[in-house]
């Protein structure tokens, strides 16, 4: 691979986020503590060195930044106060960027402006296209029954056609962060056999987090996990099951048992961090890109309406209800359409697909190195 020197590289990680890293003097010891660095990895050094020498391409290339689950040991054992922790954190966002065709993501991460305005944009929008909806097709004072203010089946298809459209812009950056860490500049590039052999790994640690269990402290995986495993739960249930959750207003145990647990889940986690960040209680809060904080406060806007919600519509107050779900709606829309593809829950797609390369890529060695040898006449052939 060709190697290009950009001298503004830092700058433009530091506008990311990233920690000192003129600072960094490459003693290592980062990487030493480092629980995730085995093997052929070396981060985080190695990536502060490619920035601190302006390798984009260098970079660009690796799934190391994706490998770091923020435990923070590196940052509290710099002796430098690079705040290594922290840059790797930046180079993820960096990477967010780099894979996101759209450009919209770079706008959003250096600017928090860009990300504000265009939250409250599409959640007005949204609330506008909802109420001409509701007011166009039913009653304000209807929850369900044909006169519905919005009717369950119309909100069902709607679901659908956005999480289709996330669907396509998610797997179209996914596979640039194929290329770009996989294929792109290699001439040894994995074989299929590779690929499937691995091919489990992505549900195991898109469910699991489990890379995150190795640190030292378990806490933070616990509650990634939580969040995890109720951000999945509310997902199936609006995919799948809308028309039951929306029914009653008796409540269907079948369904609404696992929309309880999963709204405590994101209640739950989302105050956890808003505490940790506020009182900085553990090294990856210490500190808070704007990009977290529009990421905790959609979740907990959408959690909270989402409950209140439910109880006013349980409560026979359907006027309530029904005004309670568009602005449930106005935070839903846009922490589907601009926070998923384009800023932090991007990384719940990246980070598995990051650690089943990570291992394509080693399997695919290890199979070039099993293979025999050219004799000297095949050798001369080729
Ligand atoms: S970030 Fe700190 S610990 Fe890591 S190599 Fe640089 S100076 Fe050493
Ligand atoms: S934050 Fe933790 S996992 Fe990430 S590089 Fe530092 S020590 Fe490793």
């Amino acid at each position: 691979m060709a190697v290009r020197v950009d001298p503004t590289l830092v700058a433009e990680l530091e506008e990311f986020g990233a920690g000192d890293m003129k600072a960094c003097f490459n003693c290592g010891n980062c990487t030493a503590v480092c629980p995730l660095s085995e093997g052929d990895t070396a981060f985080p050094r190695r990536m502060i060195r490619y920035a601190q020498i302006g390798q984009r391409d260098q970079l660009a290339s690796h799934l190391e930044p994706w490998l770091c689950y923020y435990c923070g040991d590196c940052s509290t054992t710099c002796p430098r106060e690079a705040e290594p922790g922290e840059t790797m954190m930046s180079m993820r966002r960096w990477l967010t960027a780099k894979y996101d065709f759209t450009g919209i993501s770079r706008l959003f991460y250096r600017s928090w402006k860009w990300e504000v305005y265009s939250i409250i944009l599409v959640a007005i929008l949204t609330g506008i296209a909802f109420l001409a909806v509701g007011f166009s097709v039913g009653s304000i004072d209807q929850y369900g029954g044909p006169d519905a203010f919005l009717p369950s089946s119309g909100v069902h298809i709607f679901d659908w056609v956005l999480a289709s459209v996330l669907l396509a812009l998610l797997l179209t950056n996914c596979a640039r962060m194929w290329y770009f860490t996989t294929l792109k500049g290699r001439s040894a590039r994995p074989g299929l056999g590779s690929y499937l052999r691995n091919v489990h790994l992505l549900p195991l640690h898109f469910f699991t987090q489990m890379r995150f269990a190795k640190c030292s402290a378990r806490r933070p995986w616990v509650i990634h996990l939580i969040l995890m495993l109720s951000y999945t739960t509310m997902l199936v249930l609006i995919m799948g099951f809308l028309p039951q959750m929306w029914a009653g207003p008796e409540i269907d145990w079948r369904v609404h048992v696992f929309g309880y647990l999963a709204t405590i889940g994101l209640l739950f986690t989302t105050v956890f961090a808003v505490r940790g960040r506020t009182k900085k209680l553990e090294p990856h809060y210490q500190f808070s890109h704007e990009s977290d904080w529009m990421f905790l406060i959609l979740l907990f806007v959408v959690a909270f309406t989402g409950i209140l919600q439910h109880i006013l519509h349980r409560s026979g107050l359907d006027v309530a209800a029904n005004i309670t779900y568009v602005v449930h709606m106005m935070g839903v829309v846009p922490m589907l359409a601009l926070e998923v593809p384009f800023s932090k829950w991007a990384h719940l797609f990246y980070r598995p697909l990051a650690v089943y390369l990570a291992d394509v890529q080693t399997d695919a060695a290890e199979v070039r190195q099993r293979a025999p040898s050219p004799t000297p006449g095949e050798a001369a052939a080729g």
